[in-house]
């Protein structure tokens, strides 16, 4: 059983319609396809418009009963963590009937982080890393989230700490089993500067010897991207010993082999 959670259509950034999915989601072999498109309480040029909200569920209202569906269809969110929100955000995702509920932290303080490379310039990146890591726990710990997306995207432009980040990964580590949630393994970092999946192999390899469940994205923004390095993604995640990935069906998770 292999899911694909982590999508983007024309309602947010990506660039695709909801129905081109369907049949590139069947010929990537992927079983779930769950639409999880931006959302942010902050201003974005990059999340569904509210006034665009109702179109976009009946779009997905509309897919779910079609004849011959070639995939399972899931109704997903990718919703921003913003410290000291979490009663807006919990308000923002009660209006909505989703199967799961991606938290991802594309902002430090009102910093669109992973925006602009040059964005970086003259700023301390172990500060930088500590920050990230800090409201990622955050995140977390608010308890609003089903699955923590692309969790140390902190990296995505290819800077690194000067130090051995595995003391930030045990801190988030200790707060995954706390909340019991799942970490999402993004294969969109492949493409990016850094080169590597979200989070990097030590990273999940942590996360497996502490019973931290997973599931799999691929950050789609067009269609052609769906299931994009999932053989990769699963040989790894196989290697390191994980034989389950997690689904959701209104937000109640159920493990499944892949
Ligand atoms: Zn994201
Ligand atoms: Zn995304």
């Amino acid at each position: 059983m292999t899911p694909d959670y982590h999508t983007h259509t024309n309602f947010s950034d990506g660039i695709s319609p909801h129905y081109s999915y369907l049949s590139q989601a069947h010929y990537s072999c992927i079983d779930e396809l769950g639409f999880s498109d931006h959302f942010s309480i902050l201003d974005s040029h990059w999340s569904v418009r509210n006034d665009e909200i109702i179109e976009m569920h009946e779009r997905i209202e509309a897919i779910k009963h079609m004849e011959n569906l070639p995939v399972q269809v899931r109704f997903g969110a990718e919703i921003d963590y913003i410290p000291g929100k979490e009663k807006k955000i919990r308000q923002l995702i009660r209006t909505l009937p989703l199967d799961y509920v991606i938290g991802s932290i594309h902002f430090l303080g009102s910093w669109n982080f992973d925006t602009d490379p040059m964005s970086f310039e003259g700023r301390n990146i172990d500060d930088l890393y500590d920050i990230y890591f800090t409201t990622v726990r955050k995140a977390i710990l608010s308890g609003l989230y089903d699955i923590i997306g692309h969790i140390d995207l902190i990296k995505k432009f290819g800077h690194y700490p000067s130090t051995d980040p595995s003391h930030w990964h045990k801190k988030i580590i200790r707060s995954l089993k706390q909340m019991n949630s799942v970490v999402e393994v993004n294969t969109n970092g492949l493409n990016k500067p850094c080169r590597e999946m979200y989070p990097e192999e030590k990273f999940l390899e942590a996360c497996f010897h502490a019973n931290i469940p997973v599931t799999l994205g691929s950050d789609a923004h067009q269609a052609n991207q769906i299931g994009q390095y999932f053989p990769k993604a699963k040989e790894i995640l196989k290697r390191i010993g994980y034989r389950q990935l997690a689904t959701f069906h209104k937000r109640k998770r159920t493990m499944q082999p892949f």
